[in-house]
């Protein structure tokens, strides 16, 4: 389910205070891939963090059938989250708008993530993590292509 602008502003003009950021993140299970927007409040020294909607759409089975092209529920997340932040002009933080990653740093973390080594994004990867560097997006590529150059040798 995807939820309309409308129904994101509406909660967020609900906020007690207003936000210093607004983030997307990536979050995975058994039932695939969604993602949060979330307004960052200021909370005595730290900051918490305070749910504005989920976005989630069409299921992991597109994976296999290849019928929807990319992520239109990070394209949704985007457009609307930049619109959210616009209205309080404050930044929006989305570190993997291209592709499902849930070892993101959230934007109170981001001055401790790194650059996934390949594509860039940033990371935050949690123990233990066997692609510890790069991200999962791209270790999926690297593992694809070092199987077809495998198979290359083998032939
Ligand atoms: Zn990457």
């Amino acid at each position: 389910m995807i939820p309309t602008c409308e129904e994101v502003m509406s909660t967020a003009d609900s906020l007690p205070i207003r936000p210093v950021a607004i983030e997307a993140q990536w979050d995975g299970d058994t039932f695939g891939w969604r993602v949060w927007l979330a307004a960052v409040l200021p909370d005595g020294a730290g900051y918490r963090s305070r749910h504005l909607a989920t976005f989630q759409d069409g299921g992991d089975i597109r994976l296999f059938n290849g019928k929807v092209p990319s992520w239109p529920e990070a394209r949704a997340a985007a457009l609307i989250g930049a619109e959210v932040a616009k209205r309080f002009a404050v930044p929006f933080f989305f570190p993997s708008p291209d592709f499902p990653e849930d070892d993101c740093p959230v934007w109170a973390e981001r001055d401790r993530g790194y650059p996934c080594g390949r594509c860039g994004i940033l990371l935050l990867q949690h123990d233990p993590c066997p692609w510890r560097g790069i991200c999962y997006h791209c270790h999926l590529t690297f593992e694809k292509e070092g199987s077809q150059g495998r198979n290359k040798e083998d032939g």
